[in-house]
């Protein structure tokens, strides 16, 4: 066990101005309230978290920090309170510890939506203060160390978790060695088996080849000098994780994975990672697709390096990544880097500065954008999918015209771009023109696209659109925004539905008696009222016997038959979208121009009839659902789907020439089937597109006039 004075130490050499009054205090006081306390493996409590706090002095963080480390357990696991830390240690270093209590209490590995529950908890906790986190994870790794000493049904549960959560949070944060070494020992715990095989794999190989890692730094080295660049490399092994993952990801066999040795080359200057990569493709083959340039962009986490694969000696296929020294302390130490990263950037010291991880960051500013996602989205179900989704995704770029970097997970379309620029630039997306062309805005994103989105005032986003995107912020925003359009829209009606009863009770009514009425029905506002009024959940008759206003039952009805269709008493619809509470019959269909219905379903919404349906029958007896609609559109370009049943002679060519007839009339076929009715005749149901009662007339005449076609009509439904 490290000594009290190594520890302090250890930080006064790359702080010198910190306060070991402060870290004696918290190294005494945690040793003494741990006590007697032992660890799985029979070593002193105390011991853990001293090893997480030297863990820690690895990054350089501050003393507060390093004392939080040293106190990390102290709340949860003896009689030491909160307050009493609040009290010895002041609010910062408490603040911390409270974080740290909290997470400790947190269970990552249970039924889904506890496990959804506990991650909200845990990104709150840590978004707080990024420095929780970072004590968070070198307590997990200290834990995975010494894993071993753990029953097997925990050791598991607690690798999983650390495989599902804490190895990806690391790698987010930047803090690429905690997330390998985390990786490798859950996966040796979870898959014992599959380590061993790769583990005695990379042996074989290593005596195969001799000591070609040497070999290859040497070479690479000495061409490198050659070309007058000075250079620090550094091979080594792929990890067994991420040789696995790679197996399983490609769906490849140990042996058909060449490419296991990887080389840092280490540069001054930003200018000279492009010169070295120019020197490893002119000595050596490079392989087509493995070429990345994080340099000019950057990954979400900061990470910054450029990466090739080259086929070199002895034909082996060796990794290259090329950067500088200050690229290499932020791939390593992500966002604890920073405090390195400043005063690299100040006084060219690469090893002076205390670690105060920075809020700009980018990897923080992403644990922010998550905790955005946790206070907006629905259910737990929901977050755990976007938030797994956020943490597993690969990234592609993208730009705005200007030049703005845009990173994205991968699979995310144009939609989802628009969202992460800004939620209204999301919500009044109508196109897209992907590097100078006009492109669907559900097209996949490519990297390094420019991406330039059109939007509109009129705008509000389909919830199609939620099926369609992938990151959380877009998928929140546009259940928001549906939720409200679809709301507005059922309140609209509403209002149309109850000023035209109240028209024909021949009453009148002012906002007030509204209100007083929406009170007595116990209902929440009056938008309240009239979006349920307009969903078909009260009645009119419901709201209008508590404003006094007397009405027969012939009143109630918004829709009168006998004037079915005269544009004066009816509620004018313009077209029929997916994102109103309009939908149009699917047994008949309904074209502008025609007299129309609409019959309030719950769930659906108002669906849509042409008069003459039959289905209308069946809502003979229930009046209140009618409402009285009218097309407010004459024919456009806009289409609306209209059935027909066609009867063709059995013959050769006989459904070619319907197809042609149609399309020659310029309507669409939606949808076609065939029915055998005699051996000689063929029943067809066909589902056109019109624009509107004429054309549909014009295509029905064509079609009496073909040919093999004996008989046409409009499905009555
Ligand atoms: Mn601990």
């Amino acid at each position: 066990m490290m000594r009290q004075y190594e520890l302090i130490e250890r930080v006064t050499a790359y702080d010198p101005d910190a306060d070991e009054a402060l870290l004696n205090k918290a190294y005494v006081y945690a040793m003494k309230a741990h006590g007697h306390q032992t660890r799985a493996s029979g070593a002193p409590y105390f011991s853990h978290p001293l090893e997480v706090a030297e863990i820690l002095t690895t990054f350089k963080l501050d003393v507060a920090t390093i004392a939080a480390a040293l106190l990390h357990d102290v709340v949860e696991d003896t009689d030491a309170t909160q307050k009493d830390i609040e009290e010895l240690f002041g609010p910062e270093i408490a603040s911390l510890v409270d974080g740290l209590t909290k997470i400790n209490q947190l269970d990552l590995v249970t039924k889904e939506a506890k496990q959804a529950e506990n991650l909200r908890k845990l990104l709150l906790a840590v978004s707080k203060d990024v420095r929780v986190l970072m004590v968070k994870l070198a307590d997990r790794l200290h834990n995975m160390r010494t894993i071993g000493h753990v029953k097997e049904e925990k050791r598991k549960r607690i690798s999983q978790e650390t495989l599902d959560i804490y190895a990806p949070l690391a790698g987010r944060m930047g803090m690429q060695t905690i997330r390998e070494e985390l990786e490798d020992i859950a996966f040796r715990a979870l898959n014992p088996e599959a380590y061993e095989m790769i583990v005695s794999r990379l042996e074989d190989i290593k005596s195969e080849v001799g000591d070609i890692i040497v070999e290859i730094e040497v070479v690479l080295q000495q061409k490198l000098e050659e070309a007058g660049l000075k250079a620090r490399i550094f091979g080594r092994e792929k990890r067994p994780f991420s040789i696995w993952s790679k197996m399983e990801r490609k769906q490849l066999s140990l042996s058909q994975l060449s490419d296991i040795f990887g080389f840092r080359v280490i540069v001054e200057k930003p200018l000279d990672c492009y010169l070295a990569l120019g020197v490893a493709h002119q000595n050596w083959r490079s392989i087509p697709g493995r070429f990345k340039d994080y340099i000019s962009n950057p990954k979400q986490n900061d990470y910054q390096s450029i990466h090739t694969t080259v086929i070199g000696p002895h034909r082996k296929r060796v990794e290259l990544q090329i950067r500088t020294d200050v690229m290499d302390c932020v791939a390593e130490r992500g966002v604890a880097a920073h405090g390195f990263y400043k005063d690299i950037k100040d006084k060219k010291d690469a090893e002076a500065g205390v670690a105060v991880p920075a809020a700009t960051s980018n990897a923080y500013r992403w644990l922010r954008h998550l905790v955005d996602i946790i206070s907006s989205a629905d259910n737990p179900r929901e977050f755990m999918e976007h938030t797994k989704l956020e943490l597993f995704h690969d990234q592609v770029f993208a730009f705005t015209p200007n030049g703005d970097l845009i990173a994205l997970p991968k699979g995310a379309n144009a939609i989802d771009f628009a969202y992460a620029v800004h939620t209204d630039v999301g919500n009044g997306a109508v196109g897209c023109i992907v590097n100078g062309k006009h492109e669907p805005l559900m097209a996949e994103l490519h990297n390094g696209d420019e991406v330039e989105i059109i939007t509109s005032k009129a705008q509000t986003p389909p919830p199609s659109w939620e099926g369609s995107t992938v990151t959380g912020k877009a998928k929140a925003a546009i259940r928001r925004a549906t939720k409200q359009a679809i709301r507005t829209q059922y309140a609209g009606l509403g209002r149309e539905i109850l000023d035209h009863c109240v028209e024909k009770a021949g009453a009148r009514y002012t906002q007030e008696d509204l209100e007083t009425a929406v009170r007595r029905l116990g209902l929440k506002d009056v938008e309240d009222a009239l979006a349920s009024l307009g969903r078909g959940e009260i009645t009119s008759v419901n709201i209008l016997s508590v404003m006094d206003i007397e009405v027969d039952d012939k009143q109630t009805r918004p829709f009168a038959k006998e004037k079915a269709g005269s544009k004066n008493n009816a509620i004018e619809i313009r077209g029929v979208d997916k994102n109103l509470p309009l939908k149009i019959a699917p047994e008949t269909g309904a074209v502008p121009g025609e007299r129309i219905v609409g019959i309030f379903t719950p769930g659906e919404g108002i669906i849509v009839y042409p008069i003459f349906a039959t289905k209308l029958m069946e809502f003979e007896d229930q009046p209140e659902r009618w409402l009285d609609l009218a097309w407010g559109t004459d024919e456009s370009d806009k289409t609306y789907p209209a059935r027909i049943k066609v009867v063709i002679h059995n013959e050769v060519g006989a459904l070619a020439k319907v197809t042609q007839t149609i399309g020659e009339n310029g309507a669409n076929i939606e949808n076609l089937q065939m029915v055998t009715r005699e051996r000689d005749f063929y029943d067809l149901d066909i589902v056109l597109e019109v624009v509107g009662i004429k054309h549909l007339t014009r295509v029905l005449t064509s079609l009496g006039k073909v040919k093999p076609v004996s008989h046409v009509e409009r499905v009555q439904g």
